[in-house]
């Protein structure tokens, strides 16, 4: 199916992602253009959907590790016991109804000179644009002691799957009177509040199954996201069970020796009874293999429309890329995702892509009915993603109960409303 220069305009215009429209002719008149997608999470299963949507006539490729999609947000309620592990789980039927090749492998190779990427297991893809939104991977040797096989002993959780089912199961098992430690990473780094929504809902299982016990915070920072609100939370629903160790009073972990049960910190040792290491974090690996990444180890992009800055026709979108002020969230994910394709359409029709907008919000849960949040709508000023004034901000201290009662029902309408337009 091919659409007229005036339907691509008015499908354009219609997205929440983009406002006016732009100029000029068909660049790839009677050749369709090829995308290739690297990822098929909140990033990657976002642009190759709407890729479908801005324009029909294009090739689009998504190639994924994983058959199967854990979603992270949300997956806190997990820990809690308050949600099973396969409504996080999503398939990419709906992606390949639309016309998506959906392939079932790891990128192991991006050659940008050739335009072409490689697979584990064997292929080869051309590509006339490359999207990369593989998420984050650990900054190897960060936490002294922690790999891969720590991490089954310590788990993250912070890639949702088995790890999030393991560290229920150890939370689960704990004695009642236990110590649960949350090792949270410096910034940047994928979900800024989930580590503190993380202890809540910890918090919120042990209040009614163990009450004896404890959960403890060991921060690499001295602040963190919404800290008035989780303060708040925290001391309305769970006094003296949550204790904060900000980096200055040595909560920063630095090293673990994992057949022990042991975190170490600059000046200390401590042996709790489950772990939970979320360490530093940087891009994806194959983005850093690629050569996407700069010092910082996340991927530098033209803020408009999130194509690298270090390789021509490449993308990256999601948590991997620097983003300017949004945070690494999902929704910021989708967002970014959905800018880029508007971007790759708008080329693949020799058009320039009209101006974008970006949105973000985070909800956190504190109890099952007690949620908050944090929203902003950014515009691009001066080549970088700024919020617009006065267009969002923080839920309110020392709200009303049915507030933040109606913020719990927003955040699963959220979840369902954000999975549906990725997946659906
Ligand atoms: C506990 C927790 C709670 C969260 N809660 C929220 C929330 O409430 N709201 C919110 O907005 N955000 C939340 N987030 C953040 C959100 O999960 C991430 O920001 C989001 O997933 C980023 O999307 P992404 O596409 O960049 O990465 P991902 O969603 O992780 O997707 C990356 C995909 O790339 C694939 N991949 C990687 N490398 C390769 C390769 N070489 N070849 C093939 N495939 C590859 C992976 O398998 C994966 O499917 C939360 C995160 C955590 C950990």
């Amino acid at each position: 199916m091919t659409i007229n220069r005036r339907d691509f305009v008015k499908v354009l215009g219609a997205s929440a992602a983009v406002g006016a429209a732009g100029i000029p002719f068909i660049a790839h008149a009677g050749k369709k253009a090829r995308v290739v997608v690297v990822g098929g999470g909140y990033a990657g299963a976002t642009c190759a959907k709407y890729l479908t949507i801005y324009e029909p006539d294009i090739d689009v490729t998504l190639i994924e590790q994983n058959q199967k999609f854990y979603s992270c947000p949300l997956s806190n309620e997990v820990l809690a016991g308050e949600r099973k592990l396969d409504t996080l789980r999503f398939g990419y039927d709906g992606l390949r109804n639309r016309g998506i090749n959906v392939v079932y492998d790891k990128v192991t190779d991006v050659d940008p000179a050739a335009k072409k990427v490689k697979t584990g297991g064997g292929k080869s893809f051309g590509y006339d644009y490359l999207v990369v939104g593989p998420g984050i991977s650990f900054v190897p040797g960060a936490i002294e002691g922690y790999d891969e096989a720590a991490a089954e002993k310590m788990p993250h959780a912070w890639k949702a799957g088995p790890q999030t089912a393991l560290l229920r199961k150890q939370v689960e098992g704990m004695k009642n009177g236990g110590v649960v430690m949350i090792s949270a990473p410096p910034n940047p780094f994928r979900c800024p509040p989930g580590p503190y929504e993380r202890a809540a809902q910890i918090a919120h299982y042990l209040k009614h199954h163990k009450p004896k016990s404890k959960v403890i915070i060991m921060d690499a920072k001295d602040r963190f996201s919404k800290q008035g609100l989780f303060t708040e939370g925290y001391n309305m629903f769970y006094k003296d069970m949550i204790e904060w160790r900000s980096a200055a009073d040595d909560g920063s972990v630095v090293g673990v020796d994992a057949a022990n049960g042991v975190l170490m910190t600059e000046f200390d040792e401590h042996t709790p009874d489950v772990a939970n290491i979320i360490p530093p974090q940087r891009a994806g690996e194959i983005a850093v293999n690629a050569g996407l990444t700069d010092d910082s180890g996340w991927c530098p992009v033209n803020q408009r429309n999130f194509e690298s800055t270090l390789h021509k026709s490449v993308y990256v979108i999601g948590d991997a890329c620097i983003a300017g002020k949004m945070p690494k969230s999902g929704y910021a994910a989708n967002s970014q995702g959905k800018v880029a394709a508007a971007d790759i359409a708008s080329r693949a029709n020799g058009m320039k892509m009209p101006e974008p907008s970006y949105v973000n919000t985070c909800y956190s849960l504190i109890t099952p009915e007690h949620g908050i949040s944090v929203a902003m709508v950014y515009e691009l000023k001066d080549g970088k993603i700024v919020g617009v004034k006065g267009s969002g901000g923080l839920s309110p201290m020392g709200a009303d109960p049915a507030v933040r009662e109606a913020e719990a029902v927003y955040a699963r309408s959220w979840y369902h409303n954000i999975t549906a337009d990725i997946f659906g």
